[in-house]
């Protein structure tokens, strides 16, 4: 494009909004063959152009397409959006959400290194760190995440990492990110923050502090409930070199002696992650889901209006019932205000459980009578979905340790789409009428 120099000043300083980077971001037509969507690149492997440019990519010595599992060009385009809308330097996607917090983990913890978690993780990591802390020897203490003294208090000098999810689960907890970032750093440790049920959209935990951010794609991102994917995304901002995470800082023997900080600078961390991490346990997000998921994150800020305006109509209305004893919404929590305005002042997700006073038969037979709502354990989709955890995700836990759980035996979960707010009030009316 010809512009006069004026004009190109003028572009270079314009800042593209949420929902232009949404669409546009780390995108362009394809320039090979103009094709205007990102096409899928469906292949394994590329062709090197001659022997010295072959050994320059593997040597790390230029960037470049070698192998799918370590990066493709449909899944670049996703993770550089993601990248941009968290505000990062950049990302590394993964198959699932949980790969993307496992590689995440295993690229800075070494055996006997100690993390401090929030309690309130959604079921699946909690489970995940508990496992990973016993096969990979590090220790983990999970804190009340309310509680700011806490947070510090479970740090030791062995701790090298702070764990928390923006908006927690099942009680809605809104994460103090800019405190917590605060002990985090105090103790020369990075704060990595599970953005899942916020998006970049309604938070992005870079700007307040945190270091490295994690999604599970599957959610909100996508949207469609079509696929399983995750990604990492760095600040840049942490200092590996600090003296504390020779794991990130020091010679690598699995590259030759190469100093990944020192190297790469900012860039340290992310490289590891996708040369070693990913190349080495291979938790790859293939390039059709990646596809989806740029689908799917086009329509992220319509989505996420109508995700938040819908779950709060519905939450509203639960707050009327006799047979409800207590709507945990976090817009709802008066605890929650302040936290609220300041972090997701655009609305407080879309994911929150009540509780029925009928206790486990009420929640079954509710469950049993949804026309609308989907029974299923997910969220984040564009079609509502119903859960009732004491018959299905922690059925194996006594009344006492539900409780311990935050978790009542009448306690449902509920991840609002973005149908009409009637229907969804109108569903769950017919199925709470006994
Ligand atoms: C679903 C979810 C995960 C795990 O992601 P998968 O894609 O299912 O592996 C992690 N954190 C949160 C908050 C989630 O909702």
């Amino acid at each position: 494009m010809n512009t006069t120099a004026e004009e190109s000043t003028i572009v270079d300083t314009h800042e593209f909004g949420f929902a232009t980077r949404s669409v546009h971001a780390g995108a362009r037509p394809d320039p090979t063959t103009g094709a205007r969507a990102t096409p899928i690149f469906q292949t394994s492997s590329y062709v090197f152009e001659d022997p010295e440019s072959a050994a320059a990519y593997f040597n790390l010595q230029e960037y470049g397409n070698t192998y799918s599992r370590i990066m493709n060009p449909t899944v670049a385009a996703l993770e550089e959006r993601l990248a941009n809308l968290e505000g990062g330097i950049g990302s590394v996607a993964f198959a699932s959400g949980l790969a993307a917090q496992s590689s995440a983990l295993f690229t800075l913890l070494q055996p006997g290194d100690h993390i401090v978690a929030s309690a309130a993780l959604y079921g699946g990591t909690v489970t995940q760190l508990k496992h990973l802390s016993r096969k990979l020897s590090f220790g983990i203490d999970f804190v009340d995440p309310d509680d700011l003294d806490a947070w510090g208090r479970a740090a030791t000098p062995e701790t090298k990492l702070f764990f928390g999810e923006t908006i927690g689960n099942p009680s809605g907890n809104i994460l103090d990110i800019e405190s917590i970032a605060r002990i985090a750093h105090a103790a020369e440790c990075p704060l990595l923050v599970d953005n899942t049920f916020a998006t970049p959209y309604l938070c992005r935990p870079i700007e307040w502090g945190a270091d490295i951010v994690v999604h599970s794609t599957t959610k909100f991102i996508g949207g469609h409930g079509t696929s399983i994917g995750g990604a990492v995304v760095d600040s840049g901002d942490f200092d590996w070199s600090n003296g504390r995470f020779p794991v990130v800082a020091d010679a690598s023997p699995a590259y030759h002696g190469l100093a990944f900080h020192d190297t790469f600078g900012s860039y340290g961390y992310l490289m590891k992650l996708r040369t070693e991490t990913l190349r080495d346990l291979g938790a790859a997000m293939s390039p059709f889901n990646a596809f989806l998921f740029l689908q799917g994150v086009e329509t992220l800020p319509l989505r996420m209006d109508r995700h938040v305006d819908n779950a709060y109509r519905v939450a509203e209305w639960l707050k009327t019932r006799g047979d409800v004893s207590r709507v945990r919404h976090p817009a709802l929590n008066a605890n929650y205000r302040e936290l609220v305005q300041k972090y997701l002042p655009k609305g407080a997700g879309a994911v929150f459980c009540f509780d029925l006073k009928g206790g486990r038969e009420a929640g079954q037979a509710m469950i049993r009578k949804v026309q609308l709502f989907s029974h299923l354990a997910n969220v984040g989709d564009a079609k509502s979905l119903i859960i009732h955890p004491a018959s299905t995700t922690h059925r194996q836990l006594s009344d006492s340790e539900l409780e311990a759980a935050g978790i009542g035996p009448g306690t449902i979960r509920l991840s609002i789409g973005i149908e009409d707010a009637n229907d969804l009030i109108w569903d769950l009316q017919q199925a709470m009428s006994q």
